[in-house]
């Protein structure tokens, strides 16, 4: 071992988490790779999910929330999408492991006889595997830091053979890597004060496999005194500037400011070895800046979907509006509608006071008709209407329906013999037997046609945007659906795609095959976002200005 750090060499922090689940340790660590990038230093981040699904493409919205693609076309986890928007980096398939795949590996290595007859066994060949992994980003490119976020919580099972992996890496590489562990510190109102024995036993389990700390952020609802930070650094031998406090904030966006404010990027370039050098972070502190202006208006933007008591099932999209909405300087207020309400209740009743509709993504029959009940009341009421993925399948079904007198038309998806297939298959999507990683998925380059909604919004007449579906518009419909006042504004370049309509006659009416929300970030708001609420606002009555710094 070398006596000094080499300050070229990359620097590897582990994140993992303690006492409960969903503190924030996602948005902890892409915090800190904000303060990082912000000095200069070259950043990548990546989560090592503990779960056997290869990726989380299959799994129920309920149990894992959105499914963020990138731009190489992994389904991931949407703590990528954090790390991406927080960092403003496009990540890759190499970015997002799951025990699935170490495992899918070692056993592939293990049949075609990798290890010459040896016993496959979780140490060394798995740890291996992980170890392997952390450094996995540097093939392609150098890093200054590369931070290795763990899902899940200490103690769990399944995380053991990612702990081992990351002790035996710390302890080979002690100079260029560290740990940071996040805990909670609850606050008992009855006594009122805080509470540090969680996070002394969850540093004593991940003592117990081997891993010391040297950093611990302790999530509390208020930020913690000093002699609690100087209690927490006794028990859990920790510097006494090494205990972060991280309270509870109105936004996330909030929280690179707050760790600065705790001085933990010096903190982590003191341990690794790394110059402090000024931080640039203009943009990003006027961007919380404007979000929490009293002074600017609200607009109302219905999200309808059929997950809407779970805000993570659409995290990207949420945030793609927040960002949009403070680059034309105003607030978002998201009124979230079940979709399946509408078909009992009628649309008037959940639509009526808002100046925008909104329909992701989403897969199934469940809520269906809801939505086309949303789109069907956003083209006649004129009110601006954004259709993502599925939200164009619904607003190509809905035109066809009532403008088209298409009686029955639907997607293959849902309606196999409809008479009006004007959303079917993609070619070879029809009889797909494996589900996993079988879409369209990832980046593909879209035409946009000159004087559309989408021109105006881009002001480019090629982009390139991120894909996950299995069914598209039927070109057999798009005369009939041209003919009545459609314009499909983005096609693939050879055409035989649509990937955008819009109906040119609506003050803002624009549906796309692809998902804008995956390249949204804060202070650089997706253009089709940014447009949609600068037609939100002006349904809303509040005067349009644009925040010139974010063009
Ligand atoms: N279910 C539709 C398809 O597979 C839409 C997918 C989506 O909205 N991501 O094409």
């Amino acid at each position: 071992m070398t006596a000094q750090s080499n300050s070229k060499q990359t620097k590897f922090i582990f994140v993992t988490g303690g006492v409960v689940s969903s503190l924030g340790k996602g948005i902890a660590a892409a915090s800190l790779g904000v303060l990082l990038k912000s000095q200069g230093y070259s950043v990548c981040m990546q989560k090592f999910d503990p779960y056997l699904n290869l990726d989380p493409g299959t799994m129920s919205p309920y149990q894992h929330g959105e499914v963020f693609v990138t731009e190489d076309g992994c389904e991931t986890d949407l703590d990528l999408g954090h790390y991406e928007r927080f960092i403003d980096e496009n990540l890759t398939r190499v970015n997002n492991v799951t025990s699935g795949m170490v495992f899918s590996e070692v056993l592939a290595k293990e049949r075609r006889g990798d290890y010459l007859g040896n016993t496959v066994q979780i140490i060394p060949h798995v740890t291996n595997e992980i170890k392997g992994r952390f450094r996995a980003p540097l093939e392609k490119q150098h890093y200054d830091v590369i931070i290795t976020e763990v899902g899940g919580t200490v103690g769990d099972i399944e995380s053991l053979p990612f702990l081992e992996a990351i002790r035996q890496f710390e302890f080979k590489n002690k100079l260029d890597a560290m740990h940071i562990h996040l805990t909670l510190v609850p606050y008992l109102t009855t006594s009122g004060e805080f509470k540090t024995k969680p996070t002394q036993h969850s540093v004593k389990e991940l003592r117990s496999i081997g891993i010391q700390p040297d950093v611990i952020i302790c999530r509390s609802p208020m930020a913690i005194s000093t002699e609690i930070k100087e209690k927490i650094s006794l028990f859990c031998d920790v510097d006494r500037d090494s205990v972060v406090s991280a309270m509870d904030v109105e936004s996330i966006y909030d929280v690179p400011l707050v760790l600065e404010n705790e001085k933990l990027d010096d903190v982590v370039c003191r341990r690794l070895g790394l110059e402090k050098k000024a931080k640039e972070l203009t943009r990003w502190k006027e961007f919380v800046r404007i979000l929490h202006d009293p002074t600017l208006a609200s607009v109302k933007v219905a999200i309808v979907g059929k997950y809407v008591e779970l805000s993570d099932c659409y995290l990207s999209v949420v945030e793609s509006l927040k960002h949009a909405a403070a680059d034309n300087l105003c607030h978002l207020d998201v009124v979230w509608v079940n979709a399946q309400d509408l078909e009992t209740q009628g649309a008037e009743k959940y639509l009526s006071g808002v100046s925008g509709i909104l329909i992701p993504g989403g897969f199934g029959e469940r809520g269906i008709e809801g939505k086309i009940l949303a789109a069907e009341f956003a083209r006649e009421k004129d009110i601006p209407y954004l259709g993502l993925c599925l939200g164009m399948h619904i607003a190509a079904i809905e035109f066809a329906r009532n403008v088209l007198n298409m009686s029955g038309a639907n997607s293959a998806e849902f309606a196999p013999d409809s008479a009006y297939p004007v959303i079917h298959f993609m070619d070879g999507q029809d009889n797909i037997k494996e589900k996993g990683g079988t879409m369209r998925l990832g980046s593909y380059p879209c035409d946009i046609e000159p004087n559309s909604r989408l021109y105006e919004a881009y002001g480019e007449s090629q982009v390139e945007e991120r894909h996950r579906h299995r069914l598209e518009f039927n070109n057999s419909y798009r005369e009939d659906f041209e003919s009545a006042g459609v314009v499909f504004s983005g096609l693939s370049p050879d055409k035989s795609l649509v990937e955008v309509m819009e109906l040119s006659d609506r003050k803002w009416y624009v549906a796309c095959q692809y998902h804008p929300e995956f390249k949204s970030r804060p202070a650089k708001s997706h253009p089709l976002f940014r447009q949609f609420i600068a037609a939100v606002k002006e349904q809303a009555g509040v005067q349009q200005v644009l925040f010139s710094a974010s063009k």
